[in-house]
């Protein structure tokens, strides 16, 4: 039995990819043109291409032989040896086989050498294969939020019974539920059919180091066992061991961030893409897929349906129900009685105003919370409640800039289109160091002005100064950084098991605030989240990006989705400048349809996707003018390409118009449909002034536009 596992596994290092990923790996090079091979790559896991986390594995047994034949092997040996054979042929049959220091201990040998010695004498046998070791996952199943076995409410009925009444066909299924609707146990309850028919089910989450509680739901319904979990927090040999375990079939469910929809799963019989609004389902380096696009395509070829499911669908998604390409559910309410939260809008220069009245004037402070938060805040602390803060901006300071008008300086990456952020280095206070959140580079943080030697000055807070600032403020009730104050961002978590760390330590009480970036506004469920504060709701509206008032509006409607999930009914105050934004004012309004409404309106006065399809080349060079040679190529075979069937705009300066010394120049084209965008791709692709290089990105459906 033992043997036979062994074995299996070592079958499977050959490592194929399925027939079905191969026809899906050749759609994907021609849609988001590049490279077959590179698609190919991505989809086999490195660890797995490498074989990491695979020892050899020997098994010994007692050789079947004629007793003549060990008559007289017997007689070669050396006494010690021999000594050895009369114990190992008292051990009993069924012990074998067994691994030569195991057995060499059963027998009392002090080394292998006396089981080696037996191996070349004939008179046992040894059997070399290999197996996976990699180290246990962490028990997410235990941070599950959510509640098992409850009647599903009337509305989860009628999209599970809709939607599984149409298991064995494709189709694309759009479930927007509002925060707390319990959408997952809708997924839940489809995929339990699924594994009932003998298929099997993907599931995507954003990225699943930052949504353990939903992963934990998967395993805690269905077992270990039958759940394969893949993410960028497993180490290589988790992650060749996993990818292993669903190609053998042994189970049931894969449950992953954005590649796990390339998982080697046979019998496919739904895919489910959980938060499908999410930025992090689009690859941002080469190949440049949209994981939820692709997992349409997957199902199409698998013939099985795909659900996707958020609060705060995509226009993309939302206008394909609208059209009859998806198909529409709804959960309006939330699960289990629960009330949406109510949301205030409070505008920061009210607040400063009020602020300086009580206080008579200005105290010289920046203050990231303002008077109406921070008596929230302390009500919370004071009834036992917890609370959690977001503020999408790390670091201490976002501006390092000199005072004087006369002068000027700001402190910027000299790689980069960008201005150097302030971090701290640990302790409290602005001590600490500079960095280009583009290319990485640091430096130390200047104490004087570099251009006129006077003081310097920093603006703008970022999460570290929240930070400071909290425990300045409510330290009397109790508030320790790293204790009872938890920050949340890039800079603090480093991995997913980090991230599980601080959640069970927010889950069991200890610690009362969660403050961080928009790590914290996903899929959290934790029903003691009475407040939820956005300190500045404004950090993605004022990006040079179409999506800008779209992200803005899915950022404030998930976070304030924290809040109230218990009994105790939650409050969300949302801080601005701009209280009179449409995505802001209808956030708090918890209104997803009027935003997508308008939004669409808006979109199709400017022509933008959804209601077209673009795509965005972009010419990098460290030399300017070969960047712009490049774009006015790309530009005129596009042009010549599109005639009037697309609109083909720049070469223009991209957003953040230089990177790592490298000077962008994007050419974008836009037309009404899919396929044209795709045949002009082809011809300028063919024409080879469109090519996936170092040179030349080609995004397709691009999601970030800076
Ligand atoms: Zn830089
Ligand atoms: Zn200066």
């Amino acid at each position: 039995m033992a043997a036979s596992k062994v074995k299996s596994v070592a079958a499977r290092s050959g490592a194929a990819l399925p027939e079905q990923l191969v026809d899906l790996a050749r759609w994907m090079a021609g849609y988001y043109v590049c490279p077959l091979g590179m698609v190919l790559a991505t989809m086999m896991p490195a660890a797995v291409k490498r074989g990491t986390g695979r020892r050899k594995v020997e098994r010994v047994a007692r050789a079947v032989i004629a007793p003549e034949a060990e008559a007289a092997a017997v007689a070669g040996l050396r006494p010690g040896t021999r000594r050895a054979w009369e114990a190992v042929r008292a051990v009993p049959e069924d012990e074998f086989p067994m691994g030569p220091r195991e057995l060499a201990l059963r027998v009392g040998a002090k080394s292998v050498a006396p089981v080696r010695s037996l191996i070349a004498a004939g008179l046992l046998t040894i059997d070399v294969g290999s197996e996976l070791r990699a180290g246990t996952l962490p028990g997410v199943a235990a941070l599950a939020g959510g509640v098992d076995g409850v009647t599903p409410t009337p509305e989860q009925a009628e999209a599970i019974g809709g939607i599984g009444a149409r298991l064995g066909e494709f189709g694309v299924h759009l479930l927007r539920g509002v925060t707390g609707s319990g959408k997952t146990e809708v997924y839940l309850r489809l995929i339990a059919g699924v594994l009932a028919e003998g298929r099997r089910a993907i599931v995507l989450v954003p990225e699943i180091a930052l949504t353990p509680q939903t992963a934990g739901r998967f395993t805690r319904r269905f077992g270990v066992g039958r759940v394969a979990v893949m993410h960028s927090g497993l180490t290589a040999a988790q992650r060749h061991r996993e990818w292993a375990r669903a190609a053998s079939g042994d189970v049931g469910v894969v449950v992953g961030a954005r590649s796990a929809v390339f998982a080697p799963l046979a019998g496919l019989g739904l895919i489910v893409v959980d938060e499908e609004h999410d930025g992090s389902y689009k690859q941002d380096r080469l190949p440049r897929y949209g994981a939820r696009d692709v997992a349409i395509k997957r199902g199409q070829l698998a013939g099985c349906p795909v659900v996707l499911g958020s609060a705060t669908p995509s226009l993309e998604s939302w206008s394909n129900a609208a059209s009859g390409r998806a198909t529409l559910w709804t959960l309006p309410t939330r699960a289990g009685g629960a009330r949406m939260p109510t949301v205030e809008v409070v505008d920061l220069a009210a607040e400063r105003r009020a602020r300086h009245a009580a206080a008579g004037g200005d105290d010289g402070r920046i203050h990231l919370l303002g008077p109406t938060l921070e008596r929230a805040l302390e009500e919370t602390l004071g009834s036992g409640g917890q609370a959690i803060l977001l503020l999408n901006r790390r670091g201490f300071a976002q501006h390092v800039l000199c005072p004087r008008g006369a002068c000027g300086f700001a402190l910027r990456c000299d790689q980069c289109d960008a201005g150097l952020v302030l971090h701290r280095r640990g302790g409290v206070g602005p001590a600490g160091f500079v960095r280009c959140h583009h290319c990485l580079a640091e430096q130390r943080m200047p104490t004087l002005c570099p251009s006129c030697g006077g003081k310097i000055n920093t603006f703008g807070g970022g999460t570290q100064r929240a930070e400071d600032e909290l425990v300045r403020k409510f330290a009397s009730m109790g508030l320790a950084e790293g204790a009872t104050l938890l920050r949340l961002d890039s800079d603090t978590m480093r991995s997913g098991r980090d991230f599980f760390e601080a959640l069970s330590r927010f889950a069991s009480g200890e610690a009362r605030v969660l403050l961080g970036t928009q790590m914290v506004a996903k899929g959290l469920d934790f029903p003691n989240v009475r407040l939820v504060g956005v300190l500045d709701a404004d950090t993605a509206l004022n990006l040079p990006d179409f999506r800008a008032e779209e992200r803005t509006f899915q950022l404030v409607s998930q976070v304030a989705g924290r809040a109230g999930r218990g009994e105790r009914p939650g409050r969300v105050i949302v801080q601005t400048h701009t209280p009179d934004a449409p995505s802001i004012r209808l956030a708090a309004e918890h209104d997803y349809v009027g935003f997508a409404t308008a939004e669409m309106r808006s979109r199709r006065r400017a022509g933008l996707p959804p209601v077209t399809r673009m795509a965005r080349v972009v010419c990098r060079d460290a030399v300017i003018d070969r960047a712009r040679a490049a774009a006015d190529d790309v530009a005129a075979v596009l042009r010549r390409e599109a005639g009037d069937e697309a609109t083909v705009h720049g070469p223009f300066e991209c957003a953040v118009s230089r990177i790592a010394g490298q000077h962008r120049i994007g050419v974008d084209v836009v037309a009404e449909r899919a396929g044209t965008v795709q045949r002009i791709l082809a011809a300028a692709r063919a024409a080879g002034v469109v090519k996936s290089d170092a040179k030349t990105a080609v995004d397709v459906d691009p999601v970030a536009l800076l």
